[in-house]
């Protein structure tokens, strides 16, 4: 892996599923042309090639949308300052690796996401690639507001994409999953950090170095949830994210909070999900599953350059 050419437009997109639209690099033409604002951020590279400043979160938000627009069809899309702005090349990536999941022949699949965001990243991949129906949970108002608004508006996702407000943050599938329902698949991003204080060190921590690399090797700053990074005043731009980026104990007390709700949902879904950003956090999750009665599991790893994510599957 140390030894793999990398530069800025292959960095996260090496080792991408087969049926990612985001193979190779970004087709910048094609791109401007479907959202013609996106032409004021793009620069050139030391090659001369083009390229958007991936230091610039307002390049990355519009490139965001030239995205959207080109691939998935999305003409409004928007997220309040502050949000995560998601690199859709990886979350695609987790959509098309949980769609190998599915083994069903039911034409309509219903998928949960827990977290959705304000930026609705996973309905909107999921239901324009495969026309999956999904409910949107997230314990944040904005965020819901946000989602509802983009499924509003497009009118491609307007009948697919149902937002919830989850009401008690301590709640994962409770409060969310109606009597009756089916869901085919559950997803969810979590938010892995402690405290709004190791979200700060962490993302500080990551930034300089990443920093220090991207001067070395010309590759995009980004923290672990993959969100840009600007070099100069890390951490400081964290005002509107809080539960975004952390939850009491972190990642795995989230995913184990999952894991024992998921057992009162068993009947009601499929294949639960989770993506879990600490690998170390694996093999407890393991062997809280086992002792639930899980004896289908599945940690399936992913590949974006140099960063490899995973995410945990399990079904009764
Ligand atoms: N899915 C988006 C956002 C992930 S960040 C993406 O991948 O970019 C994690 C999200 O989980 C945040 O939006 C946060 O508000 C939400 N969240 C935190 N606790 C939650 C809970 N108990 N139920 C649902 N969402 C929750």
């Amino acid at each position: 892996m140390k030894n793999k050419k990398i530069t800025p437009e292959n960095a996260t997109r090496a080792g991408l599923h087969p049926r990612s639209k985001h193979h190779g690099r970004y087709n910048i033409d094609a791109l401007v042309q479907a959202l013609p604002e996106l032409k004021h951020k793009i620069t050139l590279n030391p090659r001369g090639e083009q390229t958007v400043d991936f230091s610039d979160p307002e390049a990355v938000l519009t490139l965001n949308k030239a995205l959207l627009a080109h691939h998935y069809n999305v003409q409004f899309w928007d997220i309040p300052k502050g949000y995560l702005c998601p690199p859709i090349p990886g979350r695609a990536d987790y959509v098309h690796r949980l769609a190998d999941l599915l083994d069903t022949e039911d034409n309509t699949i219903n998928v949960l996401d827990i977290g959705t965001g304000a930026s609705c990243i996973y309905p909107i991949i999921g239901a324009t690639d495969y026309q999956w129906h999904f409910t949107a949970s997230d314990v944040d108002p904005v965020s819901i507001k946000v989602a509802t608004q983009i499924a509003k508006l497009n009118p491609h996702l307007s009948k697919k994409i149902v937002p919830r407000l989850q009401k008690n943050p301590t709640n994962i599938f409770k409060g969310i999953i109606k009597e009756g329902e089916y869901y085919h698949l559950t997803l969810c991003n979590p938010p892995f950090h402690k405290s709004l204080k190791e979200a700060e060190q962490g993302t500080k921590r990551k930034a300089d170095n990443l920093a220090k690399n991207r001067v070395k090797r010309g590759s995009e700053a980004t923290d672990k949830k993959g969100q840009t990074i600007k070099p100069s005043s890390q951490g400081l731009n964290f005002g509107g994210q809080k539960a975004e980026l952390w939850c009491p104990g972190g990642e795995e007390a989230f995913i184990k909070n999952m894991a024992q709700e998921s057992a009162l949902f068993k009947q009601q879904v499929g294949w639960f999900s989770t993506l879990v950003s600490k690998k170390e956090n694996i093999t407890p999750i393991k062997t809280l599953l086992s002792k639930l009665g899980v004896n289908d599991v599945k940690v399936i790893e992913m590949s974006q350059g140099q960063k490899i994510s995973r995410f945990i599957a399990w079904r009764y």
